[in-house]
């Protein structure tokens, strides 16, 4: 049980609700922040404004799953009001306050190093991304459905990167009947894709492997579809890009082109927003409980 602790949560879309609903479950005193057009009331949970919340009596933040924008903005979906997290707020917490993100920024970071406060990112774990990696492929599959008038079935899809969402979105394409190419750098990667019966190529050859590709996914967030890339595709292609913002693709180039690209962030949030927030509701509670115990043993 998490009965006595403080947690603040900030923000975040439909997820959070989820989150809230375990939090209180097990006994949390909840403070939240962003949630003035929540209808719904949760047991044990306050709404409240930002400057009315005492950081000094805070054991735990649950920041949205993006964590901050480039300047310390939270996104929320209930509430019209800004609302930006600083180092002077961390820092008027308790100096066991732990702060929990999905992801995190080079502003987050600054942030936690300046205040000296223990943060976890909750997608570096491989349980928490392989499970979200599920609503992840639903999202992409109903945006390459909604964006191609061609079925997926006998479609020649290129997915780069074999991470913990690319190996879900190659395994799911594959299985309606595509022809799934997948791009990565490892040799061991390549072993694993051919063995998982995909088509495997090096990322040196993407150029020459896009002449024919209908669907290309993107999961590395980094510049990978460049101009020179998308010069080489077909101009029907389709690109949906998941990585995380600002994503790997040269957007303005594919418009140039007249080639359709769209970022797709937090799909898990719009497709299964309850399956979703469930995920980081247990893997929350639990890594709250493990940290009590860590602080318990401490001398
Ligand atoms: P991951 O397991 O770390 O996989 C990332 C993949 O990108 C790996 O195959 C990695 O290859 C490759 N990669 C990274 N940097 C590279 C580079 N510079 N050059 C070539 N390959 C590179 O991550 P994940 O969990 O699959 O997530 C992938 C992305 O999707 C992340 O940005 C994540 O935030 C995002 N995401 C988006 C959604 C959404 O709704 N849109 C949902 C979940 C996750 P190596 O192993 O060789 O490094």
């Amino acid at each position: 049980m998490l009965t006595d602790l403080q947690i603040a949560i900030f923000g975040g879309d439909a997820r959070q609700l989820e989150v809230i609903r375990k939090l209180t479950e097990q006994g949390a005193n909840l403070v939240l922040v962003g949630f003035d057009q929540l209808d719904h009331g949760f047991t044990g949970a306050s709404k409240m404004d930002m400057g009315e919340v005492d950081f000094a009596k805070l054991d735990f933040i649950v920041l949205p799953v993006n964590g901050t924008g480039p300047n310390g903005e939270i996104d929320t979906i209930f509430s019209n009001k800004s609302i930006v997290i600083t180092s002077s707020h961390l820092k008027q917490t308790p100096e066991h306050c732990h702060v929990y993100s999905g992801i995190t920024n080079k502003y987050l970071n600054g942030i936690i190093a300046e205040s000296g406060r223990g943060h976890t990112q909750l997608f570096e774990r491989d349980d928490v991304a392989i499970y979200n990696s599920i609503p992840t492929v639903e999202g992409t599959l109903m945006m390459v459905i909604q964006n191609t008038d061609t079925t997926i079935h006998k479609s020649n899809t290129v997915v780069l990167g074999f991470g913990r969402v690319g190996m879900s979105v190659a395994r799911a394409f594959a299985a309606l009947g595509a022809r799934v190419k997948v791009g990565a750098r490892k040799p061991e990667h390549l072993a694993r894709i051919s063995e998982m019966g995909f088509i495997p190529f090096y990322l040196d050859d993407l150029k020459k492997e896009v002449i024919d590709t209908d669907v290309c996914i993107n999961t590395i967030p980094f510049q990978i579809v460049t101009s020179d890339i998308i010069s080489k595709m077909p101009t029907h292609t389709l690109i949906i890009d998941l990585a995380s913002k600002p994503g790997g693709t040269d957007f303005k180039y594919a418009e140039k082109r007249g080639i359709k690209a769209l970022l797709a962030p937090g799909l898990p949030g719009i497709v299964a927003p309850k399956t979703a927030g469930q995920i980081l509701g247990n893997v929350l509670s639990q890594l709250i409980k493990e940290e009590m115990v860590n602080r318990k043993g401490k001398p």
